[in-house]
């Protein structure tokens, strides 16, 4: 029976859920379900100085809310790096065992001192015919043959390495601690990792660590090393300069949906005309091999749009269902007890279609739950500014204080109040707005004011004709 192809994302958990990893971790959940494979998740958690389970549990979370499913059948794992620190150091013993890897007790000030006098930077493998055997302080190496090393990747081709270029590198530090090549390596072998595909920062890793499979006496797994994302100035994304949190887009109301669609078309396109499709079409079609090689450049502004797409897409129910957390307990800007859910449900289909992040909901229909609006002192010196402001809005209140109180009559009001003074809707209403919302730009006007009733209309237009700038 063909072997099952076992994919792996092995995550280290030192901060918040980065968008890249969360792209690769898509490539590698989607190659699984493709192929009837498996995607291992493992956890890299070896270096203590920087692991917070905190960062753990947000990886969980995260792959959850990308429908990366930990009861899938798919799914294998957590299995956790830290776990096996007694498989690495075997692994590492049978190196030395077999010649494949020498002891060196050089300090890092005795390298740099005898790369200063030879000219030549890095170490230069000084302990190879030394015969040391392990003892305090001492690293292991492994002993780079010579020729050159061949990665065949799946995105990038045939990458050839002079093995002259490459540096014995460490197996075990001083204390006998693994290293992240030999861990990495020793994880995917005992996990019967098949396919590696993760980001391109690791492809100088990768003839090391094709070493490392071979000198254990194993098949190297099948490679692929994906582009970086960058940021509008083409640099590669920071935690400290830009915006890489996928739990940070999540909490914003940016949709998984919306998340997962824009990921996959960093460097890749689906067939067709839109490239917001289902999910099922980028299972479908997804391939490694037409993986652009150049950096994909992450651009907030189109998952914004993206965002908004899926937002309309939704029934009214399930966008009323989606703004949820947003307008309930502690998020929502209005004090407990204000919010009418039938009032929401009113507003929600002229909300859906004016909003990109579920976050601003809540401050697209807050004015509605409250007593008077909190008025943006910017917007109410602007829109008072004319002096036509006052007296039109005058006028108006006293048309409404007896008109019929619909939507639709409501409009023709103020249109008719606007003919007598030749301006036009646009311009006539920014103050009424402004009176009755807080805000110069929202949803439509007039249904909100018949939500409101005559009362509380009149009374924040009361307020704000008191209001002087
Ligand atoms: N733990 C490594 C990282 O987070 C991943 C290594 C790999 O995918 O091989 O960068």
């Amino acid at each position: 029976m063909a072997q099952r192809p076992r994919y792996r994302f092995a995550p280290s958990p030192t901060g918040y859920f980065h968008v890249g990893g969360a792209r690769t971790a898509l490539y590698n959940w989607i190659l699984a379900l493709q192929t009837g494979g498996v995607f291992v998740l493992r956890i890299e958690d070896t270096d203590d100085s920087r692991n917070n389970p905190q960062w753990t549990q947000g990886i969980l979370d995260a792959l959850a809310w990308l429908g990366i499913d930990a009861s899938d059948s798919h799914f294998e794992g957590p299995y956790f790096q830290s776990a096996n620190t007694a498989l690495h150091v075997e692994a590492a013993e049978k190196l030395f065992a077999q010649g494949a890897a020498y002891y060196c007790d050089l300090t890092s000030e005795d390298i740099q001192k005898r790369s200063k006098e030879s000219g030549r930077p890095g170490y230069d493998g000084y302990s190879r015919d030394r015969k040391l055997g392990p003892g305090a302080g001492r690293v292991l190496r492994f002993k780079v043959p010579p020729g050159s090393t061949t990665v065949q990747d799946e995105v990038r081709g045939s990458v050839e390495f002079d093995n002259a270029t490459i540096e014995d590198f460490v197996l075990l530090r001083g204390n006998g601690t693994p290293m992240f090549l030999l861990a990495n390596v020793v994880d995917d072998i005992t996990q019967g990792v098949t396919h590696v595909v993760r980001a391109e920062e690791h492809l100088p890793n990768a003839p090391k660590q094709q070493m490392i499979w071979r000198a254990l006496g194993h098949q190297p797994p099948s490679w692929a090393h994906v582009p970086v994302l960058v940021n509008e100035q083409r640099k590669k994304l920071s935690k400290r300069r830009d915006k890489v949190a996928v739990e940070q887009y999540r909490d914003e109301g940016i949709l998984a949906a919306a998340m997962k669609n824009y990921l996959m078309t960093l460097g890749w396109a689906p067939t067709g005309e839109t490239e917001i499709v289902p999910f099922e079409k980028i299972v479908r079609e997804f391939k490694l091999g037409s993986v652009n090689h150049s950096p994909a450049f992450f651009d907030i502004v189109k998952l914004q749009s993206f965002n908004a797409e899926y937002l309309r897409a939704m029934s009214v129910g399930e966008f009323i269902d989606a703004c949820q957390p947003w307008l309930r307990g502690d998020k929502a800007p209005w004090q407990a007890g204000a919010y009418d859910a039938k009032v929401f449900a009113e507003m929600a289909p002229l909300v859906q279609t004016r909003v990109q992040l579920l976050q601003d909901v809540p401050g697209m229909v807050g004015f509605l739950f409250c007593e008077l609006p909190t008025i943006d002192q910017a917007a109410f010196a602007k829109a008072f500014a004319p002096g036509w402001a006052r007296p039109t809005l005058v006028e108006i209140r006293d048309e409404f204080a007896n008109c019929v109180f619909t939507a639709e009559k409501l409009k023709l009001t103020v249109e008719a109040v606007g003919e007598r003074h030749s301006l036009k809707l646009g311009k006539l209403q920014a103050p009424l707005r402004v009176a009755i919302t807080g805000r110069s730009v929202g949803p439509p006007l007039f249904e909100p004011l018949v939500l409101l009733g005559r009362a509380a209309v009149l009374k924040r237009i009361d307020s704000a004709l008191a209001t002087r700038t």
